[in-house]
């Protein structure tokens, strides 16, 4: 399904990040290497990032496919960010085709993206989600508990819907963190910055491949990573 990615570290423009790697969010969008379930990522896209001087993130979200929004291609040289996540959607059958429905969700200073599906009946009851898409359900049910609950909340979804796919990735500004559970991720280290990826973007052999249920925080300070056991 979905792609995403994130980088934290030394700022570099959107365009570097999401448009111009030979893998990058943009070829993943119609030439995914690693996705299992979907073909391509037509279904809309959105970027959102932290900018000097705001406390809250800035956001461009779009239900057209990345490669159909050459305008934002024009632009993205020269937005930069040292905090940055972004997505490209392959919907669920049976899910709406609208722009709030795509990644990333945001509240007060967090930005969140969901590479899955689960079942909306399977979900406790939430507040001010962005759509009715699983994805926004679930992401107001992290924003309610709270970050520091994010491991527990995949633990519960995933109780209550066996099927669900839960490869979460969140931003805040400061540090990254991300879950797998049922999807690919990738993790690039470099001296510039730490990047979280559905699938690498390029073929630098410094990538490695999170495994499956574990939950990844990442800060200036390093890579932490901490198995998930089903609850
Ligand atoms: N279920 C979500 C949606 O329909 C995410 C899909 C995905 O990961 N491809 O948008």
């Amino acid at each position: 399904m979905c792609r995403h990615l994130a980088w934290l570290g030394r700022p570099r423009s959107v365009a570097d990040l999401v448009l111009q790697p030979p893998s990058s969010l943009l070829v993943q969008s119609y030439a995914p290497r690693r996705q299992r379930y979907g073909t391509v990522n037509a279904d809309g896209w959105g970027v959102g990032f932290y900018a000097e001087g705001r406390d809250e993130p800035v956001r461009w979200r779009s239900a057209r496919p990345l490669w159909a929004d050459p305008s934002f291609a024009s632009v993205a040289p020269v937005l930069r960010s040292g905090c940055v996540l972004a997505a490209v959607r392959s919907a669920t059958v049976g899910m709406p085709l609208e722009e709030s429905a795509v990644a990333p969700f945001t509240d007060g200073r967090v930005l969140l993206s969901h590479n899955g599906r689960v079942d909306r009946a399977a979900l406790p009851p939430v507040r001010d989600a962005e759509s009715t898409v699983d994805s926004a359900l679930l992401a107001a049910l992290v924003f309610d508990r709270g970050l520091s609950a994010i491991a527990d909340v995949v633990r519960e979804v995933a109780a209550g819907d066996p099927g669900a796919r839960l490869n979460l990735l969140v931003a805040d500004g400061h540090r990254l963190l991300a879950t797998t559970w049922g999807d690919t991720l990738s993790v690039l280290v470099t001296a510039e910055g730490t990047a979280l990826a559905s699938e690498p973007w390029d073929d630098d052999p410094a990538w490695s491949d999170i495994p499956d249920h574990h939950l990844i925080e990442v800060t200036p300070d390093g890579v932490l990573l901490t198995p998930l056991e089903p609850a």
